[in-house]
């Protein structure tokens, strides 16, 4: 199996190596070392195929939001929800994704927040991996990948990376920065500011602003996320039976949200006494 020939970094890759704050005690590496080092391992590959009705929802909410923008007077028409649920071919769903992708699309129908906005990029959502940004300095070079959902240009020229969200999942300010961090290589030169919107609960995030010394600070620290975990790669390849010391397990009740359950040794499946459910990131993002 090959090794990715140079290091890379992106916010999935971040989430995976670090905690987002409040998660610690459900962190787990071995989840990293199923969804980076054995991902294309038949059995993994066909956990990671499968999207969870969470995912499904995102997905669909953010291909919606780009069906509106794309067919702009489905906006207007009073069956525009109707369809963009057709093009989304919201029928072949199981029930909660329909409802819960409908009353989103009725939402966004009845507030359009990109409405007369001078959209730059506007993603549907299901396209893939974006194009790596080459970062080449001269202690360290990496590719950063940042599949932003929505770019376009504030009344007073500042460049807004918009990033939408659905569920109860708080925004996770890391990803901002990271697209904040490839908007300085992707528009050189703009000032550029970040913020996510819920689709499900048309809940704004503050904007989210970094100063050169700050993207300095950051870039260095993916710098060193892609090397470490370049490294990890390595030596998984070299000794693929040190996967558990490379990749340590954290078992706990978390690991009945755990999509490797089914296939992870240290999985802990006991009911758990009075935990409350924690919430799990997606694990099919772009990078
Ligand atoms: S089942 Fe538990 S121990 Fe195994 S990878 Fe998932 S969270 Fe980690």
């Amino acid at each position: 199996m090959s090794i990715p020939d140079r290091p890379f970094a992106s916010y999935h890759l971040w989430s995976l190596v670090a905690p987002a704050t409040g998660q610690e005690r459900w962190h787990c590496q071995m989840r990293r070392g199923f969804v980076k080092a054995r991902q294309h391992e038949p059995q993994v590959k066909a956990l990671l195929g499968k999207a969870t009705p969470p995912q499904r929802i995102g997905i669909l909410a953010q291909k919606g939001v780009y069906e509106f923008h794309h067919h702009r007077h489905l906006l207007k028409q009073s069956d525009g929800v109707d369809q963009v649920a057709k093009l989304l071919q919201l029928s072949h769903t199981d029930r909660e994704v329909q409802q819960r992708v409908r009353q989103i699309l009725q939402k966004y129908h009845n507030a359009p927040l990109l409405l007369n906005k001078n959209i730059l990029q506007l993603t549907p959502g299901d396209e893939g991996f974006p194009k790596p940004i080459l970062i080449d300095q001269d202690d360290y070079c990496f590719r950063l990948y940042a599949a932003m959902d929505c770019v376009f240009i504030d009344s007073d020229r500042t460049l807004h990376i918009l990033d939408f969200k659905t569920g109860k999942a708080a925004f996770d300010q890391r990803q901002a920065l990271v697209y904040l961090l490839a908007a300085r290589y992707l528009y050189p030169g703009r000032e550029a500011v970040a913020s996510f919107y819920n689709l499900e609960l048309c809940k704004k995030s503050e904007l989210i602003r970094i100063n050169h010394h700050e993207l300095a600070s950051l870039e260095f620290e993916l710098a060193h996320i892609a090397q470490q975990h370049q490294r990890d790669l390595q030596k998984y390849h070299q000794e693929t039976g040190d996967f558990s010391k490379i990749f340590p397990p954290n078992p706990g009740s978390h690991c009945r949200f755990c999509p490797f359950r089914t296939i992870c040794d240290f999985a802990d499946l006991k009911q758990p006494q009075g935990h409350s459910m924690p919430i799990l990131k997606g694990l099919g993002a772009r990078g």
